[in-house]
């Protein structure tokens, strides 16, 4: 007679099978890993990416202009070789000048395009599409192409000597320069960088028959603006300027080149290297014409570098005449503080180390004359 137990297993036995379908034999399937680029399989995940890697990846198209990869809207200014054009990881470009309809060319073609513009609003999309599967990757460029010839320049440069240069410096004078004929064609770009300059020196110097509004801090912003435009020009005129601007500004990252104004030169390299053994002289027998205006702050600070950088004594009369400008009320404080840097790179020159310490304890902490100015005020305390 079977036992219970018999008849239970049989009835789960049964049961089971009604209800359950065994696995079938065998080890379970792999997992595959496929490559969404092309028809690679892969069983494992670390060796897909690393194929993907390998094998797909897709590099970010890229364009150089003389070296460096022009910012979201550059402005091309003076004309460009086309070996300065480079562009890399691109399989192909999409070009529209002046809001035309975008025409598609090879990368190779780029250079020859870029050189050849003068004028006009460039918009340069950049593709890799080197994956067939993939979205291509793009970059986009805006470029404003504002190049003159050097009659054009010459014509803008003809206009400011007229106009801004024999007369004095009002907004009227520098909204007719502006306005002149000669700075409206392809020379428009560089009247606004020397507008930009002289309304600069009217906002620092503040005349009182000019009733401004504008603060005075804003004469840095136009300065800087005239300087990022002129810099790009390699005319004589600019060059000046810019090294006006850069001086004002307490920029003397240029002082060893020079500008052919030798107090500018002067003032700069004293500013820059107070220890070094020659200064720059002066060509009396050269005869000067004005070219640019100055501000009378910028003026007052080279006529006082100019003077003091060639007395052989120091006096508490010089002290003094230092002191009076460095505090001075119509003054900007960049003013002030490279008229305390010349009085302490003077007096030190002389050898009057005590003179120089009232100065440079007030400038060893100023930006860029910490550079050399700590380090003497350490000396002579030693
Ligand atoms: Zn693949």
């Amino acid at each position: 007679m079977p036992t219970v137990g018999w008849i239970r297993e049989d009835a789960l036995e049964a049961f089971y099978e009604g209800t359950e379908r065994t696995p079938e034999p065998g080890p379970p399937a792999k997992p595959t890993f496929r490559c969404p680029f092309c028809i690679s399989v892969f069983s494992v995940q670390r060796e897909l990416y690393d194929h993907v890697y390998k094998t797909h990846r897709v590099e970010r198209p890229v364009m150089f202009l003389g070296g460096t990869e022009p910012t979201g809207r550059a402005v091309v200014r003076v004309p460009v070789g086309r070996s300065a054009i480079v562009v890399a990881n691109a399989t192909a470009v999409r070009i529209g000048i002046d809001g035309g309809d975008p025409q598609r060319c090879l990368p190779d073609a780029v250079p020859k395009k870029l050189a050849d513009t003068k004028q006009g609003e460039m918009k340069l999309v950049l593709l890799n599409e080197s994956q067939v599967n993939a979205e291509p990757v793009s970059t986009h460029y805006t470029i404003s192409f504002r190049i003159a010839d050097t009659h054009e320049l010459r014509r803008v440069e003809d206009a400011f000597a007229e106009i801004l240069v024999s007369s004095s410096i009002t907004r009227d004078t520098i909204s007719r320069f502006l306005a002149d004929q000669r700075t409206q064609g392809p020379g428009k770009e560089y009247a606004a960088g020397l507008g930009y300059y002289c309304l600069g020196v009217l906002i620092k110097e503040r005349p009182t028959s000019e009733n401004l509004t504008t603060p005075l801090a804003r004469y840095r912003e136009l300065y800087g603006s005239a300087l990022q435009v002129l810099a790009d020009f390699d005319r004589p005129l600019a060059r000046l300027i810019a090294g006006i601007v850069r001086f004002a500004m307490n920029d003397f990252s240029d002082a060893g080149s020079s500008t052919g104004y030798w107090e500018l030169d002067l003032a700069r390299l004293l500013l820059s290297d107070p220890g070094r053994a020659r200064m720059p002289s002066s060509d009396v027998t050269a005869k000067r014409r004005p070219i640019c205006p100055i501000d009378h702050g910028t003026a007052r600070i080279l006529d006082l570098a100019a003077r003091l950088s060639t007395q052989s004594r120091w006096s508490p009369i010089l002290d003094d005449e230092c002191r009076e400008i460095a505090s001075s009320d119509v003054l900007d404080a960049t003013d002030h503080q490279k008229a305390l840097a010349i009085w302490a790179a003077a007096a030190w020159r002389t050898g009057s180390t005590g003179s120089a310490i009232e100065p440079l304890t007030q400038i060893a902490a100023v930006y860029p004359f910490n550079r050399w100015a700590e380090p003497y005020l350490e000396n002579v305390a030693k």
